[in-house]
Formats: structure tokens, sequence, C-alpha cells
């Protein structure tokens, strides 16, 4: 049977076996990780049958039209990130223990690795990892955590070697996040809301057997992460045509500003752009299913992220004397990834609330800057920065 009627096969058993509407979501997404229609390109056993990525646009599209739960921004990173990382670098016991659960979201995942002083220069990071015995000791503070507040486990860089250059002194983790060593406090943004956190780590604790990949391998297995989260993010920019913020823009045109033809000039050119990013966005995933995700993801991210705030900014300056007001400024501890505000859509969304979150976008998962950069170097072949502490042990780079 070909590939694609297989899938379809087992999607209809699903969709027969655990009806959307009468089944507990968390039910319904452990069928669809046992029939491996999770993630179809993992192996068979671990969520996946080992097919083309390509298919699972294929089965998310029925599920979508079958009135199926969506579990990605329940567990973003679990899904995204954690479980992407722990397919291609975990051992068979990890993946047995910890696929499933996130991918039914009964457990859900954040990521601990940006601190006070390493966020873009994520590399040289200073949270201790020293082993005792078969456990491994935590000591440091984390910053950022998206969504740390509900999370149960968490996947951690740490520094194992500070005599090592930056990125060689580096190990990966998973780690408990319920456990006396973890602290986790909220950290409000400019929308009102705190959907990150600060995480301080004394004496936290993890076995041996929850590191990924070898000791002072870190960095490598980090950038299985990073490039996933660029493609979680590209999945998020798959927006339909003349959806969210360009739809408010245009919105906000035909109730604030009719009659204007300037604003009309300014909302068909952000109508040109989004629909340049979403077509790129297109393009760009097309070309990683076909091979592994690469610096196209960075692109994708960069051009999202700008172009959505720009249009955001259009939709509030539109909206005259009411894009001065925020529906409310309630500490909102949000439980899943985005916030309340974009949780709304159409002409229910909080347009300002939803203008000052996506300034986040341009920074969170890669700045911006950081964006160009790749797209420099890596895209381009424009010489880098020059980076004089890589080859110094890490213990010897002045820090502030
Ligand atoms: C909404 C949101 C969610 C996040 N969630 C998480 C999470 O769950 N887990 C996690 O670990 N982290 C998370 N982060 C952190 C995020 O990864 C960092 O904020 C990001 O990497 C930037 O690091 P920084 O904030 O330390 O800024 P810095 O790296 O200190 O940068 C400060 C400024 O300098 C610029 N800059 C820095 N280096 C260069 C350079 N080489 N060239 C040019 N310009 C440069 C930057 O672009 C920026 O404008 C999140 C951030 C946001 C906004």
């Amino acid at each position: 049977m070909p590939d694609g009627a297989r899938v379809d096969a087992l999607v209809d058993q699903l969709l027969e076996a655990h009806p959307p509407a009468s089944t507990k979501d968390t039910e319904f997404w452990a069928a669809q990780y046992d029939l491996g229609l999770g993630w179809v390109h993992f192996p068979e056993g671990f969520g996946g049958l080992g097919l083309d990525p390509k298919l699972q646009e294929r089965i998310d599209e029925r599920l979508e039209q079958a009135g199926a739960p969506s579990n990605v921004n329940v567990n973003f990173m679990g899904i995204g990130m954690a479980g992407p990382t722990i397919v291609v670098r975990g051992t068979d016991e990890q993946r047995q223990r910890f696929l499933r659960p996130a991918f039914a979201c009964e457990e859900i995942w954040c990521q601990l690795f940006s601190e006070p002083g390493a966020g873009s220069d994520l590399a040289s990071l200073s949270t201790r990892a020293v082993r005792d015995g078969d456990e491994w000791v935590f000591n440091g503070q984390k910053v950022w955590t998206t969504l740390a507040h509900v999370a149960d486990w968490a996947m951690i860089l740490a520094r194992t070697d500070p005599e090592q250059p930056k990125h060689k002194g580096l190990t990966y983790f998973l780690i408990d996040m319920r456990q006396p060593g973890i602290e986790v406090r909220p950290l409000r943004q400019i929308n009102g809301e705190a959907e990150f956190n600060e995480v301080y780590l004394t004496d936290a604790r993890t076995p041996d057997s929850l590191r990924v990949g070898d000791v002072g391998e870190g960095w490598a297995v980090a950038l299985t992460t990073l490039m996933n989260e660029r493609v979680a993010f590209g999945h998020l920019s798959r927006a339909p045509r003349g959806s969210g913020a360009i739809g408010q823009a245009v919105r906000a045109l035909q109730s604030h500003e009719p009659d204007d033809e300037a604003a009309r000039d300014e909302v068909t050119k952000a109508w040109i752009a989004n629909e340049l990013v979403r077509l790129t966005t297109v393009r760009a995933q097309e070309m990683r299913e076909r091979g592994t995700p690469g610096p196209e993801g960075a692109v994708v991210k960069l051009a999202y992220t700008t172009t959505v705030e720009q249009t955001w900014k259009l939709a509030v300056d539109l909206m005259g004397p009411d894009g001065l007001l925020i529906s409310n400024y309630d500490m909102i501890r949000p439980t899943t990834m985005g916030g309340s505000s974009i949780a709304e859509s159409g002409e229910n969304q909080d347009v300002v609330k939803a203008w000052l979150t996506q300034r986040g976008g341009t920074i969170g998962g890669g700045t911006t800057d950081i964006g160009r950069n790749i797209l420099a170097e890596r895209v381009l072949g424009l010489p880098g920065d020059p980076k004089a502490d890589k080859d110094l042990p890490w213990s010897q780079v002045p820090r502030s």
C-alpha cells in the first residue's frame, strides 16, 4: 500500500475509535502516538512510522478537518523540541520513557537554556552540573523560561567542565522540574502577562541516565534542539492567507480609516509583505521536508517575526485613540504558548495586547540581529564576527 494511503487508513482508524467530540484530549493524542501518527517520521514504536515527514502535514490537516484537538501550543517545547531531540540524540530508554507522555501532553516540557549572562551567546552559560555518584547536581540561574510554571520536565544545558573552551565544556540533560531544588518565579512581560519565568537551581538533581549525549557534547545536542525550535516556529507562522495581524490591519482600516487612501496604501504594502512571508515559509518548509532543518529556518523566523510585528503596529496606528487601550493588564499566567492575547482570533482579538506580545517574538528563539548574522554568515557566506574567546578555557573568559 502506498504510504499516503496507509496513513489515510490509520487516520480513519484513529477517528473512528476515538471520535474527537467525545474523547479526552490527552487520550486522543496518546492514541495518535500509538498509531504512529504523532511524529510520522520517527521510528515505529516511538510515535512514528519511519515515513516522509511531509506526510505529517496531510495527517494534521485531516485531523483538523475532523475537529481533533491540537497539542502543539499545549506542549510546544515537548512536541517541537524535546521529542525531536530525544528521538535523535537520546537512548532507547529515554525515548520509551518520555516521547509518549510528551506527545499526549501528560507531561509538559520547558527549555532551561538562557541565563542572565547568556542568551544570544548561549555557549557562555554558567549553570554548573557536578557529578555525584550516579547523579548530577545543578546550581545556577536560568531565565526567560516559557511555561516553567506548568512544566514537569526540562531540557537543560549546563557546564560540566569550566576548564574547556565554552562550547566544549557543556552537557545536556533532562531534569525533573517538580523537585525541591528548583524554584520558579514569574517574570511579568510588557503585555501584563507572565508566560515566562526565572528558574533557580539549588542542588537540583538528575540521574546520569537522563544525560543526553556524552559529557562535553552538550553543544551539539543543544543545536539539534535549537534547529527544531526554528522549525516549530515555522509551523506557527503557517497561518492562512489574510489571517492574524494582517487580517486585523484590514479590519482596522475598514472600521477606522475607510476613506484614507494613504492608509489603504500602507495596508496593501503590508498585505504583500505578509503574503511573501507566507509563501517563503511554505517553500522553506518544503525544502526542509526533503532534507534536514538548516539555516533557512532562521530566514523564516526573521522574516515572519519582523513582518508580523510591523503589521500589528500598523493595525494599532490605524485604530487611532482606540489603539491606546488594552483590554486588561491583569497578571495572567498562561498555560499554553503565545499567551491569552493570541488565543483569541478574529474580532475578539485584543490588537494592542497582540502587538505587545509579538515584540517577544523578535527576541525569543534567537533575536532579529542574530537571525541576520546567521543569514550573513551561513547563507550569504560573509565573514563572521571575530570570536576572541572561542579557544580560551571558559574559566578564563572575562564575565560581568
Ligand atoms: C517570549 C520569549 C520566550 C523565551 N523563552 C525561552 C525559553 O523557554 N527558554 C530559554 O532558554 N530562553 C527563552 N527565551 C530567551 C531567548 O532565547 C533570549 O532572550 C534570546 O536568545 C536573546 O538573549 P538575551 O535576552 O540574553 O539578549 P542578549 O543576547 O543579551 O542580546 C541583547 C541585544 O544584543 C543583540 N546582540 C547580541 N549578540 C549579538 C551579536 N553577536 N550581533 C549582533 N547583535 C547582537 C541582540 O540582538 C539584542 O538586541 C525567551 C525569550 C522571549 C522573548
